[in-house]
């Protein structure tokens, strides 16, 4: 529209100064002179020319040629004489037409010759915006339709990992626990379906260990009551038995109460070390002084078997640590290793440290443990050698209670095989400083 005006007001620029160079009308009134024809000419390309002299009578209508010398008279025409002004050019939207005026107006003078009235069509230029807006929306809606229906696709394929995650994580809930996820996606859902994978293996895992443990549990609780049923049993069934006979077999049915005891609390305890550090009860312990306590208290059995008991402290160790729990931790160590040791043998406990940690290291020259079970001894209930074990009161818990114990406070323990291959070596490595608070 800005385009054709400007062609517009360019056609009328050079008509209104051809007619004003020739200072008179008499050329545009010649049917046969070049500047008629020109106004002819634009007049048919653009729509239509009137020209009117000062008295508004026509000189040339190019739509209408025999309107000359005709009154053309219009408010519009008026209304531009009266504003006095060179030319305008207004936009009529709803005619679909440019009209423009301009006053012909002789050099140096405010004297006006007349009007150049154009009226220029624009209804080619309504028709392509018409139809470039029909386009436009037919684009629109294409664009649209195209937009959702790949919205919709990609948002499946973004979401369908999801739902698989959902399903799994539901039978996980359920108890499932060997449910793994296979996906294909990017690179971040995999990993998250590798962490869930590991997961799922550990929860099962846990499951099966804690299956083992309640059937293990049962089992050990059940043997010491199976003995005393039996043992009261064949003394009811007998019938005037001696007494050394009813005393024997008391005896026998009050050891097997001591150890279904023994078993009871080392369950307790071992429920009570758990990992958990909340479950510590904090305190500075002198470890050198504690050792002696225990070394103390476990020599006589030591003695029985003419076991010799070496203790070697490099430095005083003052350890921030659960007194009642290492105590405990510490006792099973030792014991084990008087336990499991040869008549005559060595138990050597030595404690060290450094600025950070403190190690304590119990070897004997026992019967020693064969490596591929080095791991097996810690697990709950695990006896390498059943029947030794119980003879000598175990219950397969002490390991674990020790390991838990060794874990809660942060530290660690390891075995291994003793110097030339004699007896076993426990070592364990524990902060001084520990890092909860004091409960
Ligand atoms: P237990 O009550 O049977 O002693 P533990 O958990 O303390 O249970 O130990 C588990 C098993 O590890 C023991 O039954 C024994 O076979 C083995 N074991 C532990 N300490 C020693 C050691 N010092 N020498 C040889 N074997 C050991």
């Amino acid at each position: 529209l800005q385009e054709r005006t400007i062609n517009v007001e360019t056609e009328m620029n050079r008509i209104v100064t051809r007619i004003r160079d020739e200072g008179n009308f008499e050329k545009v009134i010649d049917p046969d002179s070049a500047l008629r024809k020109e106004i002819m000419d634009i007049g048919e390309r653009y729509g239509r020319i009137i020209v009117l002299d000062s008295e508004s009578s026509v000189v040339i209508d190019t739509y209408d040629t025999i309107a000359s010398g005709t009154y053309y008279q219009r408010a519009e025409i008026s209304e531009f004489i009266e504003k006095n002004i060179d030319r305008t050019t207004n936009y009529l939207e709803e005619e679909e037409r440019l009209q423009s005026f301009a006053s012909i107006k002789l050099l140096d003078s405010d004297e006006s010759m007349g009007i150049v009235i154009l009226t220029a069509s624009t209804e080619d230029i309504t028709d392509i915006v018409t139809e470039l807006s029909n386009q436009a929306i037919l684009l629109f809606f294409i664009i649209l339709i195209l937009v959702s229906s790949f919205s919709y696709y990609f948002a499946d394929i973004i979401t369908r990992p999801f739902k698989v995650f959902v399903k799994s994580i539901k039978e996980v809930s359920k108890g499932h626990y060997d449910e793994n996820i296979d996906i294909s996606a990017n690179l971040e859902i995999e990993e998250i379906a590798t962490e869930f994978n590991l997961m799922t293996d550990r929860l099962e895992e846990i499951d099966t260990s804690r299956q083992e443990f309640v059937s293990n549990v049962s089992h050990e609780l059940k043997t010491p009551l199976t003995s005393i049923k039996v043992l009261a049993e064949s003394l009811l069934s007998q019938k005037e038995l001696p007494v050394e006979m009813y005393v024997e077999f008391l005896e026998d049915i009050s050891k097997e109460i001591e150890r279904e005891d023994k078993i009871i609390n080392d369950l307790l305890s071992l429920v009570k070390v758990d990992k958990n550090e909340s479950v510590l009860n904090i305190e500075k312990v002198c470890i050198n002084d504690l050792l002696e306590l225990l070394l103390k208290r476990l020599s006589p059995i030591a003695s029985r078997r003419n076991i010799e008991i070496i203790y070697e402290s490099n430095r005083k160790v003052l350890a921030e640590v659960d007194e009642v729990k290492l105590s405990l931790a510490f006792t099973n160590l030792i014991e084990n290793a008087i336990k499991y040791n040869n008549d005559n043998g060595k138990v050597k406990v030595i404690l060290d440290s450094n600025h950070k940690n403190f190690t304590l290291i119990v070897e004997d020259t026992g019967v020693g443990i064969p490596d591929e079970l080095k791991d097996k001894i810690f697990e709950r209930f695990y006896r390498v050698d059943k029947a030794r074990s119980r003879d000598t009161g175990g219950t397969g818990l002490g390991l674990a209670i020790t390991k838990n114990t060794v874990l809660s406070h942060k530290g660690n323990i390891k075995v291994e095989n003793n110097d030339n291959s004699v007896g076993t070596r426990f070592i364990i490595n524990m902060p001084i400083f520990s890092e909860f608070k004091k409960i």
